[in-house]
């Protein structure tokens, strides 16, 4: 059996393109389409990559694009007037600041700020409460990618035992509680946790998001498992050449594809869904401020 594998980037494709449609119905009753506004403090190369390409796709998805590039040296009261200007823009509907900002801004206070109706990131306070209380709001992208995925390939994860290895703020935890807000039965592993492969073994749907490569082995995964691979790691990769490296996820791919049921690939899995996600959160966060109602 070879397990079949999940693509991310066809899903997100498709995600995009609802975006796009529903922001068109939205700019019919605002009188203006949806706008996502992304701040980047400094000069981090990845960070540049990741907001060029959210500004790609919200543009290709027919919303506006807002970026707001300054120095790494710029002061946090400057970073947080900045999110406060983006909060009372009327014609702002989502507010994403990058990270990782540069060491002498608080990035609590930074997130802290936004509000929570434009927080299509989903981390500020409120999101989260919202989250743990069951309530309506704006969800962090990464772990929404991984449900929607999950339901993409199995369908209803209601009773499926569910192992998130990783508790950050940004995957783990809210990847957990997406599933739980599911009804799947949900286990968070860590780097504390006894018999790490005894535990993922027991698993209908495992989610490694810890940022080791290859850590999840074979051997660990049941038959007919579903594996989201959250995990980015860039390792050497002499075969290509000198000083070439290659991108692989945290479980080992080759290893695990033989057996389970279904497999996120790195890259093309999760990675490609974070953005639909942030476009979709877009739409949503439109759609509740001005009270529009949002087809499915
Ligand atoms: P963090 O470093 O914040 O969290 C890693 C988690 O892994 C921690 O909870 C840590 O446990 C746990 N961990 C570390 N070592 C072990 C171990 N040996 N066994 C079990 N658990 C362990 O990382 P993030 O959550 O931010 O990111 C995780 C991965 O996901 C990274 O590779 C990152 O690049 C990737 N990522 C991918 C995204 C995408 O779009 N696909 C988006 C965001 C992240 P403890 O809390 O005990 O220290």
């Amino acid at each position: 059996m070879s397990a079949e594998l999940i693509d991310g980037k066809a899903v997100a494709a498709e995600i995009d393109a609802r975006a796009a449609e529903a922001a068109a119905g939205l700019a019919k009753s605002l009188g203006r389409v949806p706008c996502l506004a992304v701040v980047l403090i400094g000069d981090d190369p990845a960070s540049d990559v990741y907001v060029r390409n959210k500004g790609l796709r919200t543009q290709a998805a027919g919303m506006r694009s807002i970026e707001i590039r300054k120095p790494a040296d710029t002061s946090e009261a400057d970073v947080l007037e900045i999110v406060a200007g983006l909060n009372a823009d009327d014609g702002v509907d989502g507010i994403l600041v990058q990270m990782p900002l540069p060491d002498h801004i608080d990035a609590n206070r930074v997130i802290g700020a936004i509000h929570p109706d434009k927080d299509v990131d989903g981390l500020t306070e409120a999101s989260a409460g919202r989250l743990v209380l069951g309530k309506p709001g704006l969800r962090p992208c990464t772990p929404s990618g991984c449900v929607l995925l999950a339901e993409r390939a199995m369908g209803d994860v209601s009773g499926k035992s569910v192992v998130v290895i990783g508790r950050s703020i940004l995957v783990g935890k809210p990847t957990a509680l997406l599933f739980l807000e599911k009804n799947a039965t949900v286990t968070i592993a860590h780097s504390r946790t006894k018999d790490l492969p005894a535990l993922v073994r027991t698993a209908d749907i495992v989610v490694p998001a810890v940022g080791r490569p290859e850590m999840v082995r074979g051997d660990w995964v049941k038959p007919g498992a579903c594996v989201l691979d959250v995990g980015i790691n860039r390792i050497p990769a002499p075969e290509r050449g000198e000083g070439k490296t290659r991108l692989v996820g945290d479980a080992a791919f080759d290893e695990i594809v033989k057996h389970a049921g279904w497999i996120t690939p790195v890259p093309g899995g999760i990675g490609p869904m974070t953005i639909a996600m942030l476009l979709r959160n877009t739409v949503i966060a439109a759609a509740l401020r001005h009270s529009v109602e949002l087809p499915d």
